[in-house]
């Protein structure tokens, strides 16, 4: 009598347990963005249709059947630059990851930190992007292409007032500073205390939705601070912070 109650049930089981692991990569995929509310609602609505279905409440759904044919629409406007970063993420995993020579990272991390060093004490302030797995060629685009190899006094005089380029982002590449005057997404996460600015509220919003490394020299309080995979690390002096970007750039990204 077992074995065929088991042939009746394998099916609907699989299906079960690959619909539950389909949403939970999507509310991860989602995660920290306000798209994840929204999904949240989405699929409670998606659990009260199929409870109607079942026990066959016909008004309720065919509400909600016409209330999804409309909120597909409205989704995709509102939506619609989460849906795009989602897409592109799909697409932009680079083939080799972390295959950065110890040599640049040796160069990466003490250029970046002489240029730090050097904002900080002019009171200037920096925001660089240190593009790692996930490829950073949207927001290249949206600065002007720099193109050029790395080098502290370089991205000092990028981030030097008056300069047209020092207002925005910098985004390392593939061993080249790539472009400046980057605009990167602001993170809407509310978490993020009052003190900080758009500055880091750009590198926390890229940090979401990249692997990138964020470095952010503050202009009002003259320290330095990294982002990684949304985790902040605050006030760092030159030593730590040299060393914290080696570390960050031969971590193996957990995303
Ligand atoms: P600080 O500690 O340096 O004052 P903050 O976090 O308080 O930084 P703001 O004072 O608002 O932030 O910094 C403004 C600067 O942040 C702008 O001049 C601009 O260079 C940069 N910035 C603001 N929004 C963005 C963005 N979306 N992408 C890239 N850079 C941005
Ligand atoms: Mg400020």
């Amino acid at each position: 009598m077992l074995m065929p109650n088991l042939i009746i049930y394998w099916k609907p089981a699989i299906e079960i347990a690959i619909l539950w692991y389909l949403i939970y990569r999507v509310m991860l995929f989602f995660e920290g963005t306000r798209a994840l509310q929204a999904l949240r609602g989405i699929i409670v609505l998606l659990f009260a249709f199929l409870i109607f279905q079942k026990f066959d409440f016909r008004v309720l759904s065919w509400l909600l059947q016409k209330l999804f044919g409309i909120s597909v629409i409205g989704i995709l406007i509102i939506f619609h630059p989460e849906i795009r970063m989602g897409l592109a993420q799909l697409g932009k995993r680079q083939l080799f990851r972390n295959n950065l020579k110890e040599e640049d990272i040796i160069l990466y991390s003490r250029q970046i930190t002489r240029a730090c060093e050097s904002l900080a004490r002019n009171k200037l302030g920096a925001l660089i992007a240190i593009e790692k797995g996930d490829s950073l060629a949207a927001y290249i685009k949206s600065g002007v292409t720099v193109d050029a190899r790395i080098c502290a006094d370089l991205i000092e005089a990028i981030f030097t007032p008056n300069n047209p380029l020092h207002d925005g982002g910098l985004i390392i590449s593939r061993g080249r500073i790539a472009s400046a005057g980057c605009i990167f997404p602001l993170a809407a996460s509310e978490e993020l205390s009052r003190v900080f600015g758009t500055r880091h509220r750009a590198a926390l919003g890229l940090s979401e939705e990249s692997d990138a490394i964020l470095v952010i020299v503050s202009e009002e309080r003259r320290d330095i601070s990294v982002i990684y995979q949304k985790k902040f690390y605050k006030d760092l002096g030159l030593p730590e912070l040299e060393v914290k970007i080696k570390e960050l750039l031969k971590a193996k990204d957990n995303g």
